[in-house]
C-alpha cells in the first residue's frame, strides 16, 4: 500500500473521499487556489536551487514565477491576472524577507518513499536548510490566507511525517519544522520528538489496517461543500437523484413538511426563551412567585439546584455499604456523543463501537439547514 500525507489526510477527514480519490482515481477539479500555490512552489524551488550562495535578484525571482505560472483553474483572464499580481507581491515580500540570508540548502523537492509499518509512504520535502551552528530545519510553504493555531502546528500530521522520513532516510532528528505561510510572510516553527514517530507509525497502521478492511464510510464535515465527489457520495445521493427528476415526489412533500415543522420548532423555542427572560426579570424584579394569565391559568416559578456530586464523597458513603457498585455505569448517551464527535482516533472509535451491544437500531432525523447556518 502506498500512502501520502494528503491521503493519510484524506482518509481521516472521509474515508469515502479517500476511496473516490486515491482507490477509483476519480479526476478531480483544479482552482485558482491550488494553480496559485503550485506557482508559487515553482518560482521559490528555482529562486533556491544555485549553486552558489547568492540569492537571485528579485527581478529574476519574478521571471522565474512567469516562466513557471500555471494557467488552470482560472475563471477567466481577469482573475488570473489578479492572481498573478499577489503572487508577485507574495513574492517581493518572500525576497525581501530571504535574500540576504540566503543559504544553499541541504534539500530541495525532495522526493522520498519510506516503509513505515508495511506502508510505503511518499512525499517531497519542499526544503531542508542547515542551521547555522548546527542541526537541520525543514520548511514547508503555505499558501492559506490564515494563520492556524500553534496547537495545530504542534500536532501538524505533514511535519511529524517529514520528521519521520528524515529520520529514515539521512539519520538526522531535525531540530525545527517550519510551516513558511507565504501570504501573511510569516513562519510558525515546532518541533517533534521519538515518541511524536511511534505515535505517528501507530496511526499510519490503523489507517493502513481500515483501508484493507475496506472500510470507507462518508464522514460529513466542513469541506463536504467543495468536495469534488458529492456526485458519488451516499449523504448527497438523493440531492442529485432529484436534479434528474424527483423519484419520489410525495416523500418531497412530506420532507417539506417535515423541515417547516422543525423550523416551526426552533421558531417556538426561540421565543419561548425570549419570553422566560423577560418573565424571569419581571418576577426578580417585584418579588413574584406566580404570574397569572387572563383566564387564571398561571406561571409557576421554581428555584431548579444544579447539583453535581462530589464522586469521592458520595463513594465514602456508598462504598462501606456495598451500593457504590449500583450509581457506577457507563452512560450510553455521553458514549455515542463522544462517538459521533468524530474526534477520536479511528481505532479508538473502532474499539468504541465494538464495546457496545446492539439492543436495537434506531434513526434520529436532524434538519441541515444552510439558511440557518448562515444565520
Ligand atoms: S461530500 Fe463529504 S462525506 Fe461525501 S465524500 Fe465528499 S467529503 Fe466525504
Amino acid at each position: 500500500m502506498r500512502l501520502s500525507y494528503s491521503s493519510i489526510n484524506t482518509y481521516e477527514t472521509c474515508p469515502a473521499k479517500y476511496r473516490f480519490q486515491y482507490e477509483e482515481r476519480l479526476p478531480t477539479s483544479s482552482s485558482p487556489a491550488l494553480a496559485f500555490g503550485d506557482s508559487l512552489h515553482r518560482a521559490l524551488h528555482r529562486f533556491h536551487d544555485r549553486p552558489v550562495p547568492v540569492a537571485p535578484s528579485l527581478e529574476e525571482l519574478q521571471e522565474m514565477l512567469d516562466d513557471g505560472w500555471v494557467a488552470d483553474g482560472y475563471r477567466d483572464a481577469g482573475e488570473e491576472g489578479l492572481y498573478r499580481d499577489h503572487a508577485r507581491q507574495v513574492l517581493a515580500e518572500y525576497h525581501r524577507a530571504n535574500a540576504d540570508s540566503f543559504r544553499i540548502p541541504a534539500a530541495l523537492e525532495f522526493r522520498f518513499t519510506v516503509e513505515v509499518e508495511g506502508v510505503q509512504l511518499q512525499g517531497v520535502i519542499d526544503r531542508m536548510d542547515r542551521i547555522p551552528g548546527g542541526g537541520y530545519e525543514i520548511i514547508d510553504y503555505k499558501t492559506s490566507r490564515r494563520l492556524p493555531a500553534k496547537a495545530y502546528v504542534d500536532q501538524d500530521l505533514q511535519l511529524s511525517l517529514y520528521y519521520l522520513a528524515a529520520r529514515e532516510i539521512w539519520g538526522i532528528e531535525p531540530e525545527r519544522l517550519t510551516l513558511y505561510y507565504l501570504l501573511p510572510g510569516e513562519r510558525m516553527t515546532t518541533f517533534r520528538t521519538p515518541a511524536h514517530a511511534d505515535e505517528l507509525r501507530r496511526r499510519i497502521a490503523v489507517v493502513a489496517e481500515r483501508i484493507a478492511a475496506g472500510k470507507f464510510e462518508p464522514r460529513a464535515n466542513p469541506l463536504c461543500d467543495w468536495c469534488d465527489f458529492q456526485a458519488r457520495c451516499p449523504l448527497y445521493r438523493h440531492k442529485y437523484e432529484k436534479e434528474g427528476g424527483d423519484p419520489a415526489p410525495n416523500m418531497t412533500a412530506i420532507v417539506d413538511e417535515w423541515i417547516a415543522l422543525k423550523r416551526e420548532d426552533w421558531e417556538r423555542y426561540r421565543r419561548l426563551e425570549e419570553l422566560k427572560s423577560l418573565i424571569n426579570a419581571f418576577c426578580e424584579e417585584h418579588g413574584y412567585r406566580r404570574l397569572y394569565g387572563t383566564d387564571g391559568t398561571a406561571i409557576d416559578r421554581r428555584p431548579q439546584h444544579v447539583t453535581a456530586p462530589d464522586a469521592e464523597r458520595v463513594r465514602g458513603i456508598l462504598e462501606p455499604l456495598g451500593l457504590w457498585e449500583r450509581v457506577l455505569s457507563v452512560d450510553a448517551k455521553g458514549l455515542s456523543d463522544l462517538i459521533e464527535e468524530r474526534t477520536l482516533p479511528p481505532n479508538v472509535e473502532d474499539a468504541l463501537l465494538a464495546s457496545r451491544e446492539e439492543v436495537r437500531t434506531q434513526y434520529a432525523l436532524y434538519l441541515k439547514d444552510p439558511a440557518r447556518s448562515r444565520r
